[in-house]
């Protein structure tokens, strides 16, 4: 459940039982145990967690619980989970494999003669095969005031630049065309390790910085796709290497408000940049970035006049893509001790208007693709009416639009292919598919 990052830990635990000899199914019945992979992030999260763990105790009746929930804590320090789950077989947090692993072999031990062939060798993905998610760290050094996932996933943990690289191998080896970089802080990578000296596979010196990495990733060819960058200002360099096409020119950059007062009270990275002379000096370096983002409305405290400001900006910054969340209070975020908390009403009322405003940024700037030549990754293959849905390197998968191409070939996932743009929607494109 949750985001990215928790399905990349799905993928290293079925990865390493697959490899240990165990069988995956895909019911309750057929199962001898269930894992079950939580998210704690927002109220909404942990009910769907819970309920999901119920559901399994229920059906099933031999369930391990990990994920960030397993590390959620009530205010008086006790296990969130051991009460509201009783009977599991056990309970561990993020990043916690071996506690699984172990848990999975006394209760179920392990078969005798593992099919290790039958595990690819970039591991198992819950993705499909033309793209895939590449974490390059782990846990958070910052104190966003609305966020536990500090609490959940600990301090910043940077992986080496060899395994990171060899997963990255390793997943074009097996097809994938497209790879995109997560972990809570992108741009921070390398920062614990005081951005000191790795050595790739093949014994050459590469720094623990994003720039370098995404320089390395740069030279296997495929899409490489960055989310959760923060606005600092060594990440022109790396905007410096979208222009020169050795990455994709996509920039996800969470900015959650504009106003100076709002982003202190939110204790977000970055809180002091000037933004907007970013944004622009980003454009001005490669004019093709596309920049995505998400916002959070009705945060403690936030006058009208402050949410003004930060329309006013939205205005201003003229962002590709955008979310917006309207202010969800999480047990244990320090962001509910702040005074000033809007009604329901107001925070909703606030996202809607928000999302208004984007909407319309939104279609004028898909508006100008019109007549441009794109190329698109495709997603899903043509229709009986001969359209297929894909995606232009301005989309990433799931939470940007689409593209929907008329085509008189047979195409299927992971194609590339050239599409001009006839029309836009909101927030997605029509086009048609021409042979180059
Ligand atoms: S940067 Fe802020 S919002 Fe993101 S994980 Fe860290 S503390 Fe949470």
């Amino acid at each position: 459940m949750g985001c990215p990052k928790a399905l990349v830990d799905s993928e290293r635990i079925m990865t390493q039982l697959r490899s240990e000899g165990y069988d995956l199914v895909g019911s309750y019945h057929d199962a001898d145990l269930v894992i079950v992979n939580t998210c704690g992030f927002l109220n909404e999260a942990v009910a769907e967690s819970v309920e999901a763990i119920e559901e399994a105790m229920r059906e099933n009746g031999k369930v391990i619980v990990t994920g960030c929930l397993g590390a959620k804590r009530h205010l008086d320090g006790t296990p969130y989970l051991t009460d509201v789950c009783p009977g599991v077989v056990g309970i561990t947090g993020p990043g916690e494999f071996q506690k699984v692993y172990d848990l999975v072999h006394s209760a179920l031990p392990a078969p005798h003669s593992p099919w290790l062939d039958l595990v690819p060798k970039a591991g198992l993905k819950l993705t499909p095969s033309h793209y895939a998610y590449l974490k390059i760290s782990e846990g958070c050094n910052h104190h966003c005031t609305f966020c536990i996932i500090p609490q959940l996933r600990g301090k910043l943990e940077s992986r080496p630049v060899a395994e990171i690289m060899r997963e990255a191998r390793l997943l074009k080896e097996s097809g994938v065309k497209e790879l995109m970089v997560i972990s809570q802080d992108t741009s921070a990578y390398g920062m614990d390790k005081r951005y000191g000296i790795d050595f790739t596979e093949d014994g050459r010196a590469v720094q623990m910085r994003i720039l370098d990495l995404c320089k390395e990733l740069g030279e296997l060819g495929i899409w490489v796709r960055l989310h959760y960058m923060y606005p600092y200002a060594h990440v022109d360099r790396v905007v410096e290497l979208m222009a020169e096409g050795k990455i994709l020119p996509y920039l996800d950059v969470p900015f959650q408000h504009a106003h100076p007062r709002v982003l202190k009270a939110m204790k977000r990275p970055a809180a002091a940049e000037e933004t907007l002379k970013r944004i622009q000096t980003w454009r001005k370096i490669c004019p093709e970035l596309t920049i995505r983002s998400t916002f959070i409305a009705g945060f403690p405290g936030e006058t009208e006049d402050e949410f003004q400001y930060l329309l006013d900006f939205l205005k201003e910054a003229q962002l590709d893509r955008v979310g917006c969340f309207a202010y969800s209070p999480i047990e244990g975020a320090a962001a509910n001790e702040l005074p000033g908390a809007l009604p329901d009403e107001v925070r909703e009322e606030r996202r809607d208007r928000f999302m208004q405003v984007q909407s319309e940024i939104s279609a004028a700037r898909l508006a100008k693709k019109i007549g441009t030549i794109q190329t698109v990754i495709i997603d899903e293959p043509e229709d009986e009416d001969g359209v297929a849905i894909g995606r232009t390197m301005a989309d990433a998968p799931e939470i940007d639009g689409i593209i929907y191409v008329t085509t008189d070939a047979h195409l299927k996932p992971g194609d590339m292919v050239r599409v001009k743009v006839t029309a836009n929607e909101e927030y997605d494109l029509v086009g048609r598919h021409i042979e180059v």
